[in-house]
């Protein structure tokens, strides 16, 4: 099983996959061969709840092809509780900054054509 089907399985279910460096234990989001941090080699898997705030987004109102009947929507960048990690996920129904303000919390519901789906807790 590749890192991405167990990153989206783990998604499916409102987590987050993430590799813990056995030795400092800094955490991270994709398949590394050396800590980003140490320099270790020793992983071991660690599932986080996807739950966070948003850390930034983009709203969309002009989308991509075959993306038309999602808008508007928000393209967001979560920081993971308990965590330095971010991901990036589809958060729907959002047209004007007052409606998802910085440091909102959201939580991940899923995973499909879209991407990770956020939703506001
Ligand atoms: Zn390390």
């Amino acid at each position: 099983m590749s890192m991405k089907q167990e990153f989206v399985d783990a998604v499916k279910s409102g987590k987050v996959l993430a590799k813990k460096c056995t030795k400092c234990s800094h955490l991270h989001l994709a398949t590394v061969y050396f800590c980003q941090n140490c320099g270790a080699k020793g992983f071991v898997n660690e599932i986080l709840n996807g739950t966070g705030t948003v850390a930034t987004y983009t709203i969309i109102t002009v989308p991509p092809a075959g993306f038309e009947k999602y808008t508007p929507y928000a393209w967001v960048v979560m920081k993971i509780d308990d965590s330095e990690l971010r991901v990036s996920g589809f958060l729907g129904g959002i047209g004007s900054p007052s409606q998802l303000p910085m440091g909102s919390r959201i939580k991940i519901t899923g995973y499909d054509d879209r991407g990770i789906l956020l939703e506001k807790q």
